[in-house]
C-alpha cells in the first residue's frame, strides 16, 4: 500500500473506530458487534506498525497505554477546584436553601445531580485535542495522569468541536470492574482493594498506563473549568454542552425548584441507589443559574452555591455471638467476630473480621454485645463499635489466648508486630495452611487439590509435609469423600505434571518467610538451581537487586534447618524439578559486552525501544538495570524529557548516553 492510500484508510478506520467507541462508551449503544470492531482495531493496528508517522495523539490505538513514567509531575490547575460544602441531613439542606434565596431571591432553581464515588479529574482539551489530565491534587495543584487518563474509553481525545475548554467529573470503577479486579487479586494472593474509589485512585496513580489500561475504569464530566469563557449561562446548559462535545455525563441529573423537590430527588435516590451500576455516595445540588452564582460567591474553602449531601453509611445493628480464632500459614492469630446473621447493603453477614488483639481492646468488644457493623461497599464487613448502653451484665470479655488454639505451644508477639503468632514449626494448623499455599495457583498450582482435599488428606494423616503429596496412591485418593474415579485420575494427572513446574513455582511454594512469588522468580533466574540457592551466602544474595537484608537472613535462615535440607532431597527423591526453566540473564563472566557487571539506568522517552525492551537488552548482555540513580550507577541512558534523575546523574558524574548510543552498543 503506498503511503497515500495508507493516510486514508488509517483516517477512514480512526473516525469509524472513534464513531463506535463513542456509541458504545459514551451513549452505551453499541452500533456494531464487538467482533467487527476488533477486526477494524486490528487493521488500524497493524497499518500504524507500517507507518508510524500516521500515528496521531487521537487515535483510539493510543489507548492501549504507552510508556512506564518515572513520577508524575505536578499540574497548577488554571483555576482552582474548590471541594463542596456537606449537608448529612434535611435541616442542613433547608439552612442551605435558605441562604441562597436571602441572597439572590427566590427565583432560583436547582440542578440535582449523583455524586459519584470516585476520583476527581480535570481534563484540558486544545483546538477539540485530548492534551492533559490531572488529579484534583489540593485543589489548587494536582498531578498529570495523562497517560492514565488516555486509557479510559469514555474520555474522547477529540471533541466534535474544535474548542479549547478545561472539564471536571468525576473517573470511577464501575462495580463490575471493581468485583472482577478484586477476585482476580485475591486468586494471587494480593491485597484487595477496599472499595471502588481506592481501586480507581489506585489505578490513576499507576507510572505504568498499561495497568490502568487494564482496570476498565469510566467517566462522568459535570463541570466547565471557565464556562463564561465558552458562553453558557447556567450549570444545567454547561452540562447540554458537555454532551454535545461527545463527553459522557450522568443522565440522572434533574433541575429541581423547590428545596421540597430536591429532598424528594434524593429520597428516591437513597432507595435506588444499590441498583445502580457504580458507587454513589451522596446527591450534588448546585443554583443552576451562573450570575446567581457568582452573585453568591464563594467561602475560602467552597462555593456558596452548591451543596453535597452525604448518605448515611450503611450500618446496622447486631449481636455478637463468639470470637473465633483461626491459625494462618505463618503462624498468625486471626480473632474473627461470629454475628447473629443480619442485612446489610443488601447482603447477609455473619462474620466480621476483628483483626488483632489491640483492635479488640480498642474498641472493647465483649462477647454478647450489640455491635454496630458497617460493611464499605461490597466488601468484608467490619465492627464499627460497640453499644455498650444496652449491656445486660451477662455479656463476657474476650481474651486472647496465651496458646495456639491448635497446638497449645505458647503464643509470641514478634518485636514491632500486632499479631500474635504460634512458632511451633510443627503446629498442625500452620502445617496445614503450608500444604494448602504449596498447592495454590502461584505455586505449584495442582488442580483438584483444594483447601477441603488438603484438610480432609491431612485430617486423615495421608500427608504430612509437602513431599507425601507425591506418594498419594489411587487407593488412598479413592477413600476419600465425594472423590470419584474420574476425579481421582484428573487429580493424579496434576500432581504429576506439576512435578515439571519451573524453580520459581517450588520456591514460592515452600512458604520460606518474606519469599513472595516476585522474588522466588528473581532467586531461581539469579540462581538457576535450588542447590546454587541453598548454597549462596548473604552477600550473594543482597547482591541481587531486590533481595534486600532481612529476605535474605530468612533465605539463609531457612536452607540451614536440617528438616528443610531433608524435604528438598525427598522432593528430589519423588522427581520434582529443580531447576529455572526461563529465560536466564547472563552473568558478567559469560559476556563480553560493555554493559558485562554495569549498573544501568533508564531515564526519559526513549523512541525506538521501550523501557522494558531496553531492559530485557542490557539483561541478556550481562548488564543490571536499576531503578534510581546511586552512586553506584556506572550509566545512565537518558531519553526525550528525562527528569531529575538525568539530573541527578550530572551531579555525581555518572556517564550518561542518549538513545542512539545506546542503541549502537546493543547492536554491536
Ligand atoms: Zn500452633
Amino acid at each position: 500500500m503506498d503511503l497515500q492510500t495508507a493516510e486514508q484508510r488509517i483516517k477512514e478506520l480512526q473516525n469509524l473506530l472513534n464513531q463506535y467507541g463513542y456509541e458504545y462508551y459514551v451513549l452505551d449503544k453499541p452500533s456494531v458487534p464487538d467482533a467487527e470492531y476488533d477486526q477494524l482495531m486490528q487493521e488500524l493496528l497493524k497499518l500504524e506498525e507500517e507507518f508510524p508517522q500516521l500515528k496521531t495523539p487521537d487515535s483510539p490505538t493510543q489507548r492501549v497505554g504507552g510508556a512506564i513514567l518515572d513520577m508524575f509531575e505536578k499540574v497548577e490547575h488554571a483555576i482552582p477546584m474548590l471541594s463542596l460544602g456537606n449537608a448529612f441531613n434535611e435541616q442542613d439542606l433547608r439552612d442551605f436553601d435558605a441562604r441562597v434565596r436571602k441572597a439572590v431571591g427566590d427565583n432560583v432553581s436547582y440542578v440535582c445531580e449523583l455524586k459519584i464515588d470516585g476520583l476527581a479529574v480535570s481534563l484540558r482539551y486544545e483546538d477539540g485535542l485530548f492534551v492533559q489530565g490531572a488529579t484534583r491534587g489540593d485543589g489548587t495543584i494536582g498531578e498529570d495522569i495523562t497517560a492514565n487518563i488516555r486509557t479510559i474509553n469514555s474520555v474522547p481525545l477529540r471533541l466534535m468541536e474544535p474548542v479549547s475548554i478545561e472539564v471536571r467529573g468525576e473517573a470511577y470503577m464501575p462495580k463490575r470492574s471493581f468485583e472482577t479486579l478484586n477476585e482476580a487479586r485475591k486468586e494471587r494472593g494480593e491485597e484487595l482493594f477496599a472499595n471502588p474509589r481506592n481501586a480507581a485512585a489506585g489505578s490513576l496513580r499507576q507510572l505504568d498506563p498499561k495497568i490502568a489500561a487494564s482496570r476498565k475504569l469510566d467517566t462522568f464530566l459535570y463541570a466547565i473549568g471557565n464556562p463564561e469563557a465558552i458562553g453558557v449561562a447556567a450549570h444545567s446548559e454547561g452540562l447540554d454542552y458537555l454532551d454535545h462535545l461527545g463527553f459522557k455525563t450522568n443522565k440522572e441529573r434533574r433541575k429541581c425548584a423547590t428545596i421540597a423537590e430536591v429532598l424528594e430527588y434524593i429520597n428516591s435516590w437513597t432507595e435506588k441507589r444499590p441498583q445502580l451500576p457504580y458507587e454513589i455516595d451522596g446527591i450534588v445540588i448546585k443554583v443552576d443559574s451562573f450570575a446567581q452564582q457568582a452573585a453568591l460567591g464563594t467561602t475560602a474553602k467552597s462555593p456558596r452555591w452548591a451543596i453535597a449531601y452525604k448518605f448515611p453509611a450503611e450500618e446496622v445493628v447486631t449481636t455478637l455471638f463468639d470470637i473465633e480464632l483461626s491459625v494462618g500459614r505463618t503462624g498468625v492469630i486471626t480473632p474473627t467476630a461470629i454475628l447473629e446473621p443480619v442485612k446489610v447493603a443488601g447482603t447477609t453477614v455473619q462474620r466480621a473480621s476483628l483483626h488483632n488483639e489491640d483492635l479488640i481492646r480498642e474498641k472493647d468488644i465483649k462477647i454478647g454485645d450489640k455491635v454496630v457493623v458497617k460493611k464499605a461497599g461490597d466488601i468484608i464487613p467490619e465492627v464499627v463499635n460497640v453499644l455498650a448502653d444496652q449491656r445486660t451484665g451477662e455479656e463476657k470479655d474476650f481474651h486472647m489466648p496465651t496458646h495456639c488454639p491448635e497446638c497449645e505451644s505458647e503464643l509470641v508477639r514478634l518485636e514491632g508486630e500486632v499479631a500474635l503468632r504460634c512458632i511451633n514449626p510443627k503446629c498442625p494448623a500452620q502445617i496445614r495452611e503450608g500444604l494448602i499455599h504449596f498447592v495454590s495457583r502461584d505455586a505449584m498450582n495442582i488442580d483438584g487439590l483444594g483447601e477441603k482435599v488438603i484438610s480432609q488428606l491431612f485430617a486423615e494423616k495421608l500427608i504430612s509435609d509437602v513431599a507425601d503429596i507425591y506418594k498419594l496412591t489411587r487407593e488412598q485418593l479413592i477413600s476419600l469423600e465425594r472423590m470419584g474415579e474420574k476425579s481421582v485420575s484428573n487429580l493424579l494427572e496434576a500432581i504429576e505434571a506439576s512435578k515439571a513446574n519451573s524453580l520459581e513455582k517450588l520456591l514460592f511454594g515452600l512458604g520460606i518467610r518474606l519469599v513472595g512469588a516476585k522474588a522466588a522468580k528473581t532467586l531461581a533466574q539469579a540462581f538457576g538451581t535450588m542447590d546454587q540457592l541453598a548454597a549462596a551466602s548473604k552477600e550473594e544474595l543482597t547482591a541481587i537487586n531486590e533481595i534486600g537484608e532481612k529476605m535474605a537472613d530468612s533465605i539463609v535462615n531457612y536452607f540451614e534447618l536440617e528438616e528443610a535440607a531433608e524435604l528438598i532431597e525427598e522432593l528430589k527423591a519423588v522427581g520434582v524439578n529443580m531447576e529455572y526453566k526461563g529465560a536466564r540473564p547472563v552473568t558478567p563472566e559469560e559476556s563480553d559486552s560493555v554493559f558485562a557487571g554495569k549498573t544501568v539506568v533508564l531515564t526519559g522517552k526513549l523512541e525506538q525501544l521501550s523501557r522494558n525492551e531496553a531492559k530485557e537488552k542490557i539483561e541478556a548482555l550481562g548488564g543490571n538495570v536499576a531503578g534510581s540513580v546511586s552512586k553506584k550507577t556506572h550509566l545512565v541512558v537518558a531519553g526525550a524529557d528525562a527528569g531529575s534523575k538525568l539530573a541527578k546523574a550530572q551531579e555525581l558524574g555518572i556517564e550518561i548516553w542518549d538513545e542512539e548510543k545506546l542503541l549502537e552498543e546493543l547492536n554491536k
